[in-house]
């Protein structure tokens, strides 16, 4: 070791004594490689293991919406999953122990431009995410023999480690905090009472307040049994054994990995929250907390459901105003019937906003609510008095469309997605820190009602439109033609 690589431990031992938040923790680990290996970039990419996506742990948000790197950064981290006493050179799994000729080997896969170095962030035998450091031109300055990976070596065992409890600290310091998370699963069915959007955000929000452990959420089905219902996978077969034995209480399996949470309505079981702890067990402590979240969440599916049955004579979407999913149904059997007997046009126009996970993933869903609500507001105002405006679903809209011609019906859809495209969409209410608005585009695909077909295909027709659209390039409209249909056989 030369008075250059020792002074450099040095420095590194001093960042772990004296930093307090994961942002500095990293920004000083950035510049003191920047200084000594004139490095171009470290990440920190840790594995969310909900949506499968990796991303930034500082920047906790910012989600690398890149699907190359996505899979190229996946695939490092299955072999890390395999192994942790590994590291990947320029696509090459190596080990630390390397023979001369392995090591002369390495030094000679150096490419002139860049070289990339990828360590595991692991912890016990789990691995959470993935070190990317990426050198300069190799040809100046740094040397790369068998000292250089030696050194490396102990300083990412250390870094894993460190980068490991400033994840689990700051969870517990400033992280969701439990009476925030209880007020969230309240607070979503103020304007959404559907199952397949609530779940979801109950699941992540308890996931996020208990990070350390993978949450699952079972609900009954109509015959009494569980079933998986978020996140999309859950292959432990020891949970689905629990399971079968649940009745009205929480059960703890004897190692304290899996603890199952019955969800109770008034008067029945709703499901089952369940915890799996894939670091060791799961606390008394945290074990608390997962029973008062689980009522609570108990509450809000109860009262979904209310709703939801209460809203079936409803007409209108309670987040939009427009007609709902339900009404879209009744209305497309009478404009197509009508279409028919009369013999007049229909057009039917089907549209979804581009990208809306991201609009989630990065500001909350109480900022994607308040862009479907603006982008209904859009279509309310863009299209004639007699046209019939539905929210399909989610952030998917239908606007049925009498006495119009296929021409009509592209020029609207323009229209809307033009509108959509220049429009700030208000989203104050979310209370997103220094962002009032958002702007986003649409994809829209339109048929014309062909009365040899059944009304849902007219839908459908419509739909492959749309996703025409999307495939090429989105914020676009497609025409829907009969080979679009062909193509997909
Ligand atoms: P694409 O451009 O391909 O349409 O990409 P996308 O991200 O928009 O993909 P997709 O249409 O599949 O995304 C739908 C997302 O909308 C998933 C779901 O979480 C979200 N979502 C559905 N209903 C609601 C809702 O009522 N409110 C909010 N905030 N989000 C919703
Ligand atoms: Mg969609
Ligand atoms: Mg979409």
């Amino acid at each position: 070791m030369n008075s250059n690589e020792a002074q450099f431990l040095l420095e590194n031992a001093k960042i772990y004594m004296e930093t307090q938040s994961s942002q500095e923790f990293v920004e000083r680990f950035e510049n003191l490689f920047k200084l000594y290996y004139g490095i171009n970039k470290i990440d920190f990419l840790t594995l969310d293991y909900n949506t499968g996506i990796f991303r930034d742990f500082v920047k906790d948000w910012v989600y690398i919406n890149e699907p190359e790197k996505q899979k190229k950064i996946g695939k490092v981290f299955e072999e890390f999953q395999k192994r942790t006493d590994i590291f990947v050179y320029n696509d090459k799994v190596c080990e630390y122990k390397m023979t001369d000729e392995q090591i002369e080997e390495l030094i000679q896969m150096k490419n002139a431009e860049s070289n990339t170095v990828f360590f595991p962030i692991y912890s016990m035998a789990r691995t959470f995410g993935v070190i990317e450091i990426e050198f300069k031109d190799l040809r100046y300055g740094l040397e790369i023999n068998k000292a250089f990976f030696d050194i490396l070596h102990v300083v990412f065992m250390q870094l894993s480690v460190s980068i490991y409890n400033h994840v689990v600290q700051e969870h517990m310091a400033t992280g969701l905090n439990f009476y925030d998370a209880m007020k969230n699963i309240a607070k979503i069915i103020e304007n959404q009472y559907e199952l397949e959007y609530i779940i979801p955000q109950i699941g992540e929000m308890i996931d996020r307040f208990i990070s350390s452990h993978l949450i699952y959420i079972f609900l009954k089905d109509e015959k009494g049994q569980f079933r998986l219902f978020w996140p999309a996978n859950c292959h432990n077969e020891e949970i689905f054994k629990m399971l079968n034995e649940v009745k009205n209480e929480v059960i703890v399996s004897k190692d304290m990995r899996i603890g199952i949470f019955p969800i109770k309505g008034e008067d029945s079981n709703l499901g089952a929250l369940v915890a799996y702890s894939t670091i060791g067990k799961l606390t008394p402590n945290e074990i608390d907390y997962l029973v008062e979240l689980t009522k609570q969440s108990g509450i809000t599916i109860q009262r979904a459901n209310v709703y939801s049955e209460v809203l079936k004579h409803a007409t209108l979407d309670a987040l939009t105003g427009l007609n709902n999913r339900r009404q879209f149904e009744i209305r497309l059997k009478q404009e197509t019937a009508q279409s028919v007997r009369k013999n007049t046009d229909l057009c039917g126009l089907m549209l979804d906003i581009d990208y809306f996970k991201r609009v989630n993933d990065t500001y909350g869903h109480a900022a994607g609510d308040c862009v479907i609500r603006g982008i209904a507001e859009i279509i309310s105002k863009t299209v004639r008095e007699y046209d019939i405006a539905c929210r399909y679903g989610g952030e998917e809209f239908f606007v049925l469309l009498p006495m119009a011609k296929i021409e009509d019906t592209l020029a609207v859809a323009q229209r809307i997605r033009q509108n959509i495209q220049n429009t700030k969409i208000d989203i104050r209410e979310a209370k997103v820190k220094g962002i009032p608005y958002l702007q986003v585009t649409a994809s829209i695909g339109i048929n014309y009602f062909d009365k040899k077909v059944t009304p849902e295909e007219f839908y459908q027709g419509a739909d492959k439109a749309l996703y025409q659209s999307k495939i090429n390039g989105r914020n676009r409209v497609t025409i829907y033609e009969e080979s679009m249909s062909k193509s997909e056989n």
